[in-house]
């Protein structure tokens, strides 16, 4: 049967039909679709884990045991799990690992571009890019034979047009391997140092024998054209490649890229005349190529920021320059990322904004854009779960620099399960006296509404215990006396937890609780609801434009309010001095 799929798509169905049986991720864009694709087949268990290191760690052990197991993540998740990524590579599999990693060229989403190919050599793990969606489906069901033959793990590197692009793929059945034997074999799953010595020699054996596969394999292939120019390439810059360059040029098409082919370069380099490497980001094939002494151009035309597309490569490579392919004549007006309209945490960020010598350590969620005016709120965000940790350093410096400022962290609910726990150890154990702030909205909303260990149930659909986070922040040391829990819609209550936070001298916890305005549940709920200008009560002091809400805007002079995207949160309600918003539909 042919289907229509995206890569994400195209890749559970691989899965599903290599007779994985175990699947682990972090939601993270633009990884996120596979594991939701893959919890629609029941054959294979899968679980969104706290965090990358936790998923991997299970898929690690899931591969011990003998499942076939699929692990899949962002990019920076591979940052997280990079710990035991590194160490599965000694010890190998039983049944076969593949390692997602979904790469951000053009940082749609992201807070870095990394090129995560990189990644492969330093681990030494075997490192497989498709370039479309059947390719996706095709590659995953090799990656998980390649793993148990070479004994390696897979890290199946795919980006984000891969992943969200869509293409005609063919389905077959489910292959039923089931799961395979365990043995218990310390010398190969225990790594003291002893055994990893020994086991570091087996993966360099077990990389030479990829690598002669590597040179052989269908993964890695030739097709020969023009021999004027020879281009080497792989993942979505062959498709690039070969729309620009057509049958003008042949093509070293990759796609086992750790360990690289070195004897079907040379071949392929005998071949042509000149040889032209295109990939984005990092010069991670050219640099290979270069070091086997074979002369090449790439990012000497190429630039290593952003995403290529057809007419980069025309313009860099051909001098040719036609403009962008689709120019349409229509002008979008410009809107600045803000808070939904009725986001639950337009709330604490409106009151903390109320301090102007507070410092606020951010991190990834939808509340990043707390940084965004008007709230203006937030001064660093780096990574998952720095929003504790980074504040902790930022206390530390001001106290060693003698200056008395307030520094307040945040994360979400699902941050503060991935990693931001750990900040709140640290600073209880470190007694340095910031303000930690959940942020909880009962889903991981950034990606698109995934459960978390906060929300009772799991990827599955099972209904499951809820980590409850205040007794969480309890039992890792904050006194009761520290910890207040507020309904961030209530917006009194809030500016009292926050100037009760402000004025704490230990570590303090405040937590907002209130579900993400875009839950269906909650919009079904609230549908009906929303609040209006009376507008010959309104002053036009544009206090209400303060909080950010989109729904309110500012015309010929009025205030308005667009009863379509409000959903009577009351926030504008309470800030307007003359009573002149009501709310309506109660
Ligand atoms: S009630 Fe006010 S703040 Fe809330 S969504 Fe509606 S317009 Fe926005
Ligand atoms: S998705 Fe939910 S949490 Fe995120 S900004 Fe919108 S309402 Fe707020
Ligand atoms: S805060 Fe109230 S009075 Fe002021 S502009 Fe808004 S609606 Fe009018």
């Amino acid at each position: 049967m042919k289907k229509i799929m995206s890569g994400n798509e195209a890749i559970a169905r691989g899965a599903y039909e290599a007779g994985c049986t175990v699947a682990a991720a972090y939601p993270g864009t633009p990884s996120t679709e596979i594991l939701e694709n893959v919890a629609n087949y029941k054959e294979i268990n899968s679980e969104w884990s706290p965090n990358e290191k936790v998923a991997l760690e299970v898929g690690c052990g899931a591969a011990i045991g003998g499942a076939r197991t699929l692990v899949a993540m962002k990019h920076v998740g591979l940052n997280v799990a990079a710990d035991p990524f590194f160490t599965i590579a000694y010890e190998g599999v039983n049944g076969g690992l593949v390692v997602i990693s979904a790469d951000e060229p053009g940082m749609h989403s992201s807070q870095n571009e990394q090129d995560n190919r990189l990644y492969a050599p330093h681990a030494k793990v075997c490192m497989i890019e498709p370039s479309d969606s059947m390719e996706c489906l095709d590659y995953i069901k090799e990656s998980f034979k390649i793993s148990e033959e070479f004994d390696v793990p897979v890290m199946f590197r795919v980006t984000t047009r891969i992943c969200h692009s869509k293409g005609l793929v063919t389905l077959s059945d489910r292959e039923e391997v089931g799961v395979k034997k365990y043995e218990k074999n310390v010398q190969k799953y225990a790594m003291m140092p002893a055994h990893a010595r020994a086991r570091h020699v087996v993966l360099e054996e077990n990389l030479d024998r990829l690598r002669a596969y590597s040179n052989k394999c269908s993964l890695n292939r030739m097709e020969m054209n023009d021999t004027k120019i020879g281009i080497i390439t792989s993942g979505v810059s062959y498709q690039h490649a070969k729309e620009v360059f057509g049958e003008e040029a042949s093509y070293l098409k990759l796609g086992l890229t750790f360990p690289m082919p070195d004897k079907l370069i040379k071949e392929f380099a005998d071949k042509v005349d000149e040889i032209y490497v295109i990939e984005e980001n990092e010069p991670y094939i050219e640099n290979f190529v270069k070091a086997m002494g074979i002369k090449c151009t790439g990012k000497e035309v190429l630039s290593v920021c952003g995403e290529l597309n057809p007419h980069i490569l025309r313009k860099a490579f051909k001098k040719e320059d036609e403009g962008a392919g689709y120019d349409v004549d229509v002008s979008l007006p410009k809107r600045p990322p803000m808070l939904c309209a009725g986001c639950p945490h337009r709330g604490i960020f409106y009151a903390m904004s109320k301090y102007k010598d507070l410092v606020v350590s951010g991190d990834i969620g939808c509340y990043t854009l707390g940084l965004i005016p008007p709230l203006n709120v937030t001064d660093t965000v780096i990574c998952m779960g720095a929003g504790f940790s980074a504040a902790i350093g930022l206390k530390k410096a001001f106290q060693m620099g003698n200056v008395d400022k307030k520094v307040f962290g945040v994360v979400g609910d699902s941050t503060f399960f991935h990693s931001g726990i750990t900040g709140l150890i640290d600073a209880v154990y470190n007694k340095t006296p910031i303000t930690l702030v959940i942020l909880d909205n009962s889903i991981t909303a950034m990606t698109g509404h995934q459960e978390n260990p906060g929300t009772g149930k799991t990827l599955m659909g099972e209904i499951t215990e809820v980590i409850d986070i205040e007794a969480v922040v309890k039992a890792c040391g904050i006194k009761e006396e520290n910890v207040v829990v507020v309904d961030p819609y209530d917006l009194e209550k809030t500016r009292e937890g926050v100037e009760k936070a402000y004025n704490a001298t230990e570590p303090f916890v405040l937590i907002t609780k209130r579900p993400c305005a875009l839950i269906k549940e909650v919009r079904k709920e609230r549908a009906h609801l929303n609040c209006e200008v009376v507008q010959e009560k309104c002053k036009k002091c544009r206090m209400c434009l303060k909080i950010g809400c989109p729904a309110i805007t500012l015309k010929d002079g009025d205030i308005l309010i667009d009863k379509a995207m409000c959903n009577g949160c009351e926030l504008c309600k309470q800030v307007c001095k003359f009573d002149s918003i009501v709310k309506v539909g109660e």
